[in-house]
C-alpha cells in the first residue's frame, strides 16, 4: 500500500440477508492523533483500535452531534477516550501511569482494573444518552460485542488492529428479520465465519474493495458511499475558558497568585491557553483579584 492519506469509511451489505457491515481503514487521521504526545507503541496500538471503533460507531449510530468511546479505570491505565462529531472529525487521547514500565501487551480487563466502557451520544439538540458495559474482556472488540447486545439486543462482531501508521476495523451486524429481506437463512452464521479469518496485514493493508473481495468474492456484497474522517478537535479559547470558570473563583484566584495566569493545554490537541488576571476579572469579579 502507498503512503497516501486514506481515511475510509465504507458501509456494505449482502444481498438477500439481514447482515449488514462497516469497513474503516485511516492512517493520517490515526497519526494526526496519536502524534500529539509521546506514546510508547503498546499504546499508540491500543488507541487506534479505539479510533477504528469510534470511527466504526459513528456511520453505525447516525446522529447530528457528537458521539465518543471512554474507557475507564483503575489500573496502569486510567482513561482511554476517542470522540468523532457529524463533521468527521475525530480525536482521542489515554492517559496511563507513566511512572510504570509500559508492557507489550494490554489487556484490557487488566490495564482497565475494576474499569467501565461508555459509549455516549450527545445531540446538538436533546438528550444525551448514555450505554455502559463493564470491562470484563481483555479486547475492545469483546465489549463493543457486549454492548452491541446489551443495548440494541443485536448480535454484532467486531475486528480492530492498529499498528502505529493505520488503524483498521471491521464490523458485522444482524438486524431483526422484519427490517430486511432474508431468505439466506445460515448467512450469519458463514459470513462471520469468513470475517474471522481477517489477518492483522489485511485489515491494515488492504483497501476496502480489496479486502471484501478477499473474503467475500463468493458473496453478494452491495457497497454505499464511502465517507471519510479527519482528526479534529472542539476545543477554542471560549471553551476553555467557560472550563476554567468552572472551577470557581476562589481555585481561580490561588492558581493567579500561584502562578501569575492560568495556563491550559488541550489535552487532545495541545493546544495552549492562557488566561491573565484581566481576562478572568470581569467574569470573576473581586473575588479572583490577587491584589
Ligand atoms: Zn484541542
Amino acid at each position: 500500500m502507498n503512503n497516501l492519506p486514506i481515511n475510509e469509511i465504507q458501509r456494505f451489505s449482502f444481498d438477500n440477508t439481514n447482515v449488514r457491515g462497516e469497513r474503516v481503514l485511516l492512517n493520517d487521521a490515526y497519526q494526526e492523533i496519536i502524534k500529539r504526545k509521546e506514546y510508547p507503541l503498546p499504546l499508540e496500538k491500543l488507541l487506534g483500535e479505539f479510533v477504528a471503533a469510534i470511527a466504526l460507531l459513528r456511520d453505525i449510530i447516525k446522529i447530528d452531534g457528537v458521539l465518543s468511546i471512554q474507557a475507564k479505570g483503575n489500573g496502569f491505565l486510567s482513561t482511554l477516550m476517542t470522540e468523532c462529531d457529524e463533521f468527521q472529525n475525530l480525536r482521542g487521547i489515554v492517559q496511563w501511569d507513566e511512572t510504570q514500565d509500559v508492557p507489550e501487551e494490554l489487556p484490557l480487563k487488566e490495564v482497565l482494573a475494576g474499569g467501565y466502557l461508555a459509549i455516549t451520544i450527545q445531540p446538538r439538540n436533546g438528550q444525551r444518552y448514555q450505554g455502559i458495559v463493564e470491562i470484563i474482556g481483555d479486547t475492545l472488540s469483546e465489549c463493543l460485542e457486549q454492548y452491541f447486545l446489551q443495548s440494541e439486543q443485536l448480535p454484532s462482531r467486531v475486528w480492530l488492529a492498529a499498528n502505529g501508521s493505520q488503524c483498521g476495523g471491521l464490523f458485522l451486524q444482524r438486524l431483526p428479520a422484519e427490517q430486511a429481506q432474508s431468505t439466506d437463512e445460515d448467512a450469519w452464521e458463514r459470513l462471520t465465519h469468513l470475517a474471522s479469518t481477517v489477518k492483522e496485514e489485511e485489515l491494515l493493508g488492504l483497501e476496502t474493495i480489496d479486502l471484501l473481495h478477499r473474503l467475500y468474492h463468493e458473496e453478494e456484497v452491495r457497497m454505499y458511499e464511502m465517507k471519510t474522517m479527519q482528526f479534529g478537535c472542539s476545543c477554542s479559547r471560549e471553551r476553555t475558558f467557560g472550563a476554567v470558570m468552572s472551577l470557581g473563583a476562589e481555585e481561580v484566584r490561588e492558581i493567579l497568585i500561584e502562578q501569575g495566569c492560568v495556563k491550559v493545554d488541550c489535552q487532545f490537541c495541545a493546544e495552549k491557553y492562557e488566561f491573565v488576571e484581566a481576562d478572568l476579572i470581569a467574569a470573576l469579579g473581586d473575588q479572583a483579584q490577587t491584589h
